[in-house]
């Protein structure tokens, strides 16, 4: 494939997930046709060497494995590891209220999205309803509504002059709510909402129990710039990266390693991780310890096979943005299409450190893959990932890595065709070592 056509599927993608646990979804379409076999936490698990297989945790974290062909003690793990989910909006579970003629939905803001980004933009809803079925069970679908649903109005530059001195500032209270419809002074906002949801999931009156339902904005994914160099989407943090570890594993070579290779995908990472399916929970420890288990693996071994491995955290970097230069450190701005960031941070918000910095940038050169270093300002405080948790419950060697990007965080963000190529190739590499 072409960086463009490994773009265009990384935007199908995108746009055919819209919260985390339709990511996971479409993980799992994807896996279908490589014979990956689906694995229950409840059951009992008999794995074979060379096996393929996957684990979903409460739907939106998701940790696929290929059982090395050679022992665990000798070859380790080599896990990649990224997140499902991104920062934005989350309908509130009495959400609906009618004032005015206006049917609106209160939200909470998930993580740390860049609000105004969210105003006039042709936002709809996606994710995951539980209901009472008709034998009396509790059961979870994924709803998703494809034309744009609701909206955030801007106010008048004529009532909010100083908006462009000032910036859009957005009270998260009272100034969130998204208009959904107009409403009849009869009817009743909770149940107009209910209703629309049961139609759309396709599910009986007064069914719906219970939600995690995402804003997302419906325009799809395109590619920018004179010579087509750069794309745009929303959450290309982080599933931007989901998507390199997946096609690095999926890749015919990499699929007969010798090695035991792990992706693990995490939901939860713009909250802190801590959470049944995040990274600071059990998830990976658990998933981990039962591949060992099934290979007969004593405790003392497996310790050995954890010392051994290693884990290349993925999530994206700040690409340096001209407009904006006293935002960066000018020894270490990075550039978009010039490669993966190694990012480094000496209070440990990432998990590089000189030994797996030099690993990644060696396995870089051996594809002829460019890549670049970062440094946050020393007077900004840095952001953090999946990378310094999971090393530490583990033990694991890791990295810290990740493509340049503009806007991270805005409901549009965008990064260079050729450095999702180039992360893809080293992955791989890595994979394949
Ligand atoms: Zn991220």
């Amino acid at each position: 494939m072409s960086a463009h056509q490994q773009v265009q599927h990384l935007l199908d993608f995108i746009d055919a997930s819209p919260s985390p646990w339709h990511a996971v979804a479409s993980i799992e379409v994807q896996l279908a046709a490589f014979q990956f076999v689906k694995l229950d936490e409840t059951a009992k698990w008999a794995l074979q060497p060379g096996g393929r297989y996957y684990v979903v945790r409460d739907d939106s974290s998701i940790i696929l494995f290929i059982q090395g062909q050679k022992p665990l003690v000798e070859m380790g793990f080599k896990i990649i590891g990224a997140h499902t989910d991104s920062p934005g909006l989350r309908v509130k579970p009495n959400a609906a209220s009618g004032t005015d003629g206006l049917l609106r939905l209160g939200v909470e803001v998930y993580g740390g999205p860049i609000l105004a980004t969210f105003a006039d933009r042709d936002l709809s809803l996606a994710g995951r309803i539980s209901y009472k079925n008709v034998q009396g069970g509790i059961a979870s679908l994924l709803v998703k509504f494809d034309q744009p649903l609701m909206r955030l109005p801007n106010l008048a530059i004529h009532m909010n002059r100083t908006v462009n001195e000032e910036g859009l500032k957005l009270q998260k209270q009272n100034e969130l709510p998204l208009i959904l419809s107009a409403l009849a002074e009869e009817q009743l906002p909770h149940d107009c909402f209910s209703a629309l949801l049961q139609q759309q999931a396709g599910i009986g009156s007064g069914r719906i129990l219970s939600w995690d339902l995402a804003v997302y904005d419906t325009q799809k994914g395109t590619f920018w710039g004179a010579e087509n160099e750069f794309y745009a989407d929303s959450q290309l943090d982080n599933l931007a990266s989901c998507h390199a570890a997946l096609q690095a594993l999926l890749d015919g070579a990499v699929l007969q390693a010798d090695s035991t290779l792990v992706c693990a995908l995490f939901d939860h990472e713009e909250v802190g991780s801590e959470s049944r399916r995040g990274a600071d929970g059990s998830f990976l420890t658990d998933v981990l310890q039962r591949v060992a288990l099934a290979a007969e693996t004593d405790k003392e071994d497996f310790a050995r096979a954890l010392a051994k491995s290693f884990m290349i955290s993925a999530d994206m970097a700040h690409a340096y943005q001209p407009n904006f230069p006293m935002a960066y450190d000018p020894d270490h701005k990075v550039f978009v299409n010039k490669g993966p960031v190694i990012k480094v941070n000496a209070n440990h918000r990432y998990s590089s450190e000189s030994v797996s910095e030099a690993m990644f940038a060696e396995w870089c050169e051996q594809v002829a893959v460019p890549y670049q270093k970062y440094s946050h300002r020393s007077d900004l405080p840095c952001g953090s990932t999946i990378g310094p948790i999971t090393s530490a419950k583990l033990g694991i060697r890791t990295v810290d890595v990740g493509n340049p990007m503009w806007a991270m965080h805005s409901i549009r963000e965008s990064a260079g065709v050729f450095d999702h190529d180039y992360m893809i190739r080293v992955m791989k590499r890595f994979y394949s070592e």
